[in-house]
């Protein structure tokens, strides 16, 4: 059976465009997900790419463009299934939410949690876009691979790629327990190379409690990752209404590369080359720091890319006729590097002043808490 999506059927040495069911409008019409399924031989694996799940974030969108190409098609071994709208209604009006559903759409993704037999009255059902997010993730369960979601984070910011927690269950019997670690041990591992492959700077994701609680296990590569055991990554591309070319084409290199890794590419890996790829030498996670004490203007003395000491001033914060504050500098209680700077120079007392890569001592993967499932 040829791979199927919406109304785009793959067919061996060709790109395939075309469109699936998304979501009605109640004044008639409807959104559509636009689709490219662009297959080589196809007896390879699946490479799924997606972009646009927030609407303001653009520079996914002309990464794909860059990607699928027919000098990519000729040489590949297998199908890649690039999506470059994941959510229509957001892009259309450049807001980071669907018009029709209040909240991060990148938190809909299924969880794995039972659905309730009776549903609670009090409680919202799924939203017309929950359903439709619902629907796509059967269709990657089914063909399976794996899967690049494409990003922006902050204006000015790195390039850089999100490092997914991994977790796995441990409520069943000793043999089930081993089994669903192992898995959870092997797509982590497998997600190791593909960053490794894709050669851009990574940063693994804040610890588990505050990602759980943020509902960060409901985002496309998280739900991939831990229901389907597919190996997935959020590439964040810098700035986002105005993406910068050389992140767009040292991200098409670095897809490029991971499809040499899983063996639908021939040939050696490209250099990643135009963009700074900052290393401090130990795994990092993201976390936004130091923060402001006292209402100040500042200004930051570090750039995205900067590797960080701890105790190294990063910015020194003034009063607006131009005054030191108290402080008369911030520094740095981490070893690390600058991801970004926070948006503006204008802060209340306990603004992020950098979001900051911070040595990440937590373990990549673990067991959801006892009550997850609950
Ligand atoms: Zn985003």
């Amino acid at each position: 059976m040829p791979i199927k999506l919406g109304n785009v059927t793959a067919a061996p040495g060709q790109i395939k465009y075309g469109e699936a069911p998304w979501v009605e409008h109640p004044v008639g019409g409807h959104d559509t997900l636009p689709v490219i399924i662009a297959q080589g031989d196809p007896r390879g694996p699946v490479f799924w790419v997606t972009a646009g799940i927030h609407g303001p974030e653009h520079a996914g969108i002309q990464v794909i463009h860059q990607l699928v190409t027919k000098a990519l098609v000729k040489q590949l071994h297998g199908t890649v299934i690039a999506l470059p709208a994941l959510n229509p209604a957001g892009l259309r009006t450049t807001q980071r939410q669907a018009y029709y559903h209040d909240g991060d759409p990148n938190r809909l993704w299924p969880n794995g949690k039972p659905t309730p037999e009776k549903p609670d009255p009090d409680e919202d059902p799924p939203s017309a876009l929950e359903q439709a997010y619902g629907r796509l993730f059967a269709a990657i369960r089914e063909h399976g691979g794996c899967l690049a979601d494409l990003h922006n984070a902050w204006t000015g910011s790195v390039s850089f790629v999100f490092r997914d927690r991994v977790f796995y269950r441990n409520d069943g019997d000793a043999a089930a327990r081993k089994r669903e670690r192992a898995a959870a041990e092997k797509v982590d591992q497998q997600m190791a190379a593909m960053i490794a492959a894709y050669g851009h700077a990574s940063v693994q994701e804040m610890p588990a409690k505050k990602y759980l609680a943020r509902k960060l296990e409901r985002s496309t590569t998280a739900a991939a990752g831990n229901l389907l055991r597919l190996p997935a990554l959020t590439m964040e591309l810098g700035t986002g209404h105005m993406p910068d070319p050389a992140i767009v084409r040292a991200s098409a290199a670095g897809l490029r590369n991971i499809l040499r890794w899983a063996e639908m590419l021939p040939g050696e890996m490209e250099p990643i080359t135009g963009i700074a790829v900052p290393n401090a030498g130990f795994p990092c996670r993201r976390l936004g720091t130091p923060r402001t004490t006292a209402p100040c203007v500042v200004h930051h003395l570090l750039q995205p890319g900067d590797l960080v000491h701890k105790g190294q001033p990063v910015a020194e914060v003034r009063d607006i006729w131009g005054r030191p504050t108290a402080e008369k500098v911030l520094t740095s209680a981490y070893d690390g590097w600058i991801i970004a700077r926070s948006h503006g120079i204008i802060y209340y007392p306990g603004a992020e002043v950098y979001g900051m890569a911070v040595r990440d001592p937590l373990p990549p993967v673990q067991p959801y808490p006892k009550d997850y499932f609950k």
